[in-house]
């Protein structure tokens, strides 16, 4: 098998990644939040700078594609007027922040999100490796534990503020005023403690022990996210994590958008919308049941047209199963494992049960209709 190349960095807006179909420009709306107004504007900039087609990361982000060289500066001019870019590249990279989609306006997870924010754009900020990020996770319970973060931010069973650092089953106690300078706190023990790894789960799994008072046992979530009507809004489903410029549009006629890693989209305070183009409703549609990444022709290292290929095995994957099918062996839409993961190469797919793209498949050289008849 090819080996597929790490970059080591995610793109961003300001520090965009060439595709198969052009740029790709990732915006990390700030504190998960898409205000209507720039919602509306991604969507008229993708229509004038891109080809139309946006995706939603597993970090919540939203990125652009088919940007080239020339509609780049203007578009990211665009997005400096919605205040929806970075003062430069290296503050863009070092701003991972995930955030809980259930808070309440001047909550307190509203506060840390802004906080922490402020804490990892100043001038003096801990110079994180270019994946590693935070998880404000501080309503009554915990959402955000099966995405990816590294410092996050939790109450105990009691409602009591704790920090956890990724991997650890306890976290240390903290306050509403002392949260956001511990979180600093342990990002600066990993840089000082981190070796050669890049992930804190990596480096608590080498049994290196955390500071003291690490001591709080984390409650378990049990929060499964679905589309459907909430409290807060309507939360929407969105097929391989894709919509199109006028789906965005659409949405945000209705509300302020809310950033997830679901693949899900949650419209503030829409208490009915029209069946728009391209939304999943249903937490029984198949193709809630499959992930994949951009794979070929758009990704230059794609060995398979991923997308394509889910989209297809998606009403064959079991009621309870989870489906992965990747481009290539670097797995970057579920760098975890699934039930079931179909990892493209040049001879062929790869079938891999409960592991991760780059694992020892089970079978090889398979066509999506052996893939079919082996599930
Ligand atoms: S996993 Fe998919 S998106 Fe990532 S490099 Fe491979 S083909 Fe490209």
């Amino acid at each position: 098998m090819t080996a597929p190349v790490v970059k080591g960095r995610c793109p961003g807006a300001l520090n965009p990644m060439m595709s198969g179909d052009g740029l790709v420009v990732r915006i990390r709306p700030f504190n998960g939040r898409l205000r209507r107004a720039q919602a509306d504007g991604i969507a008229t900039l993708a229509t004038a700078h891109g080809n139309g087609m946006l995706d939603i990361s597993s970090r919540g982000n939203i990125q652009l594609r088919g940007v080239t060289d020339q509609s780049h500066p203007p578009l990211i001019q665009g997005l400096r007027h919605m205040a929806l870019v970075d003062a430069s590249a290296d503050i863009e990279a070092r701003r991972n922040v995930l955030v809980t989609p259930f808070w309440i306006t001047g909550d307190e997870t509203e506060v840390f999100a802004a906080d922490l924010t402020e804490a990892l754009t100043a001038g003096d900020a801990p110079a994180l490796p270019h994946k590693f990020g935070f998880a404000v996770d501080t309503g009554k319970e915990p959402v955000l534990q099966t995405a990816s973060a590294d410092i996050r931010l939790e109450r105990d069973v009691a409602g009591g503020l704790i920090l956890v650092a990724d991997g650890a089953g306890s976290g240390k106690p903290v306050t509403s005023e002392s949260i956001i300078t511990e979180a600093m706190a342990l990002a600066d023990w990993f840089l000082e403690n981190r070796q050669d790894q890049n992930r804190m789960a990596a480096l608590v799994k080498t049994g290196l022990p955390l500071p003291p008072g690490f001591i709080v046992p984390r409650q378990t979530q049990t929060y499964v996210p679905a589309p459907g009507y909430t409290p807060l809004g309507a939360m929407v489903g969105l097929a391989l994590g894709q919509l199109r410029v006028e789906t965005l549009s659409s949405l945000a006629k209705h509300g302020g958008l809310r950033m997830t890693p679901w693949r899900l989209l949650l419209v503030e305070n829409a208490r009915e919308l029209p069946d728009v183009e391209g939304l999943i409703w249903s937490a029984d549609d198949p193709l809630l049941r499959v992930i994949a990444c951009t794979g070929a022709p758009r990704c230059p290292q794609g060995h398979a047209d991923a997308r394509g290929i889910a989209r297809h095995l998606a009403p064959h994957i079991p009621q309870g199963q989870f489906c992965h099918v990747s481009g290539c062996a670097k797995g970057c839409a579920h760098p975890k494992t699934a039930d079931i993961t179909v990892t493209g190469t040049p001879d062929g797919l790869s079938l891999i049960r409960n592991g991760r793209a780059e694992d020892t498949p089970q079978a090889t050289g398979l066509s999506p209709q052996d893939i079919i008849k082996a599930i």
